[in-house]
């Protein structure tokens, strides 16, 4: 599996408006190995969040959380519970 070196994180561009909506904001990404990304919320689709074990309702802006290495390593998580996760990981 080819290994994606934290693209994201190395592309600093410093106008949010020009950004790209799949580009997570920075400060979810502080984690070695986890790669984030930002989804607008599928239409028709709830995700159960691991944070605090709610839906995430259809539609919603939210994360997708990517660890590598991880079996179940695809999660979507609303972005205050990554925010508190990251926080409890003891990250930025
Ligand atoms: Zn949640």
């Amino acid at each position: 599996m080819p290994r994606r070196h934290r693209a994201a994180r190395e592309r600093s561009d410093p106008d949010p408006v020009t950004r790209p909506t799949s580009v997570a904001p920075e400060w979810a990404v502080g984690i070695e190995g986890v790669e984030v990304r930002a989804v607008s919320g599928e239409k028709g689709k709830a995700y159960r969040c691991p944070g605090c074990e709610q839906l995430i309702q259809p539609g919603t802006p939210h994360l997708v959380v990517l660890i590598e290495g991880e079996l179940e390593g695809r999660r979507h998580w609303h972005t205050p519970c990554w925010r508190r996760e990251l926080r409890r990981r003891g990250g930025r």
